[in-house]
C-alpha cells in the first residue's frame, strides 16, 4: 500500500538520537552512528520525531510500505518500558511524568515545552 512514512536522510543525520524517544512506536533507532526506521510496520507517519531533530533530517514521504501494525508497535512499548528515557520542559524542568510535553524549535535547537510553559511562549 502507498502511505505515508517517516524519510531519514543519512547524510544530515548526525546520530545525535533526539528522534528516537518522540517516536512512540519504537520505529527509530541508532545503526552504527545513523538514525533508521527499523521496520516500516513501525512507523504511523504521525511525525512526531521531525520537530525535534536539530539538522532537518527528517521528513515525510509517500511510498509504498507495509501497513503500520499497532499490536506490534504496542507489545514494543511495553518492552521499552524500563528503557523509556523520560524528556524535561525546558523551561520550568518538569518531567513528562508530571506534565504534557510538546516539541519546540527555537534558534536552530530542538527543545520540549510543557503545556504551563506554553503559553508563556506564545503571548511573549
Ligand atoms: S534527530 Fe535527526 S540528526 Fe538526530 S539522530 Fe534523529 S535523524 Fe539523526
Ligand atoms: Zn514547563
Amino acid at each position: 500500500m502507498k502511505r505515508q512514512i517517516v524519510h531519514i536522510d543519512e547524510e544530515l543525520c548526525n546520530g545525535c538520537g533526539a528522534c528516537v524517544t518522540p517516536c512512540a512506536e519504537g520505529a527509530i533507532q541508532l545503526v552504527n552512528g545513523k538514525a533508521k526506521v527499523v521496520s516500516d510496520s513501525l512507523c504511523d507517519g504521525a511525525g512526531f520525531c521531525l520537530a525535534v531533530c536539530p539538522t532537518g533530517a527528517l521528513t515525510i514521504e509517500t511510498r509504498e510500505a507495509a501497513a503500520f501494525d499497532e499490536h506490534a508497535a504496542e507489545q514494543l512499548q511495553q518492552q521499552r518500558g524500563t528503557t523509556y528515557i523520560a524528556q524535561h520542559c525546558h523551561v520550568c524542568g518538569a518531567g513528562e511524568d508530571k506534565r504534557v510535553l510538546l516539541p519546540c524549535r527555537t534558534e536552530g535547537r530542538s527543545l520540549w515545552v510543557c503545556t504551563r510553559c506554553l503559553p508563556a511562549l506564545i503571548h511573549g
